[in-house]
């Protein structure tokens, strides 16, 4: 794959009846299909895949968490450094009423 997907969600396994009067599933039988449930503004969204389809999703996946485990890491630091310079700045101000 040329292009390195990122894909948040949860691999899920659709299971129904086709409805075909017909079909084996109409005496019993479920067809499986995996998918990638997902959201996108509060809304789930479902992607049927093909079996060979799940180790790239899987992958896209990790992909994913890892990105974002390193943004979060950035917003800790962030976090921490306006934490230290607002600790600075008041000990600063202490300083002076002395
Ligand atoms: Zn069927």
């Amino acid at each position: 794959m040329a292009r390195r997907l990122v894909l948040r969600g949860t691999l899920i396994v659709l299971r129904r009846r086709c409805g075909k009067p017909t079909c084996w599933c109409a005496r019993g039988g479920v067809h499986e299909t995996p998918a990638l449930a997902y959201k996108v503004a509060g809304v789930t969204k479902i992607l049927t895949l093909r079996p060979h389809d799940i180790p790239t999703v899987r992958a896209a996946h990790a992909r994913y968490q890892r990105v974002l485990r390193g943004l979060e890491r950035q917003v800790q630091t962030s976090v921490a450094t306006l934490r230290e310079r607002r600790a600075r700045e008041k000990t600063a101000g202490r300083g002076r009423r002395r």
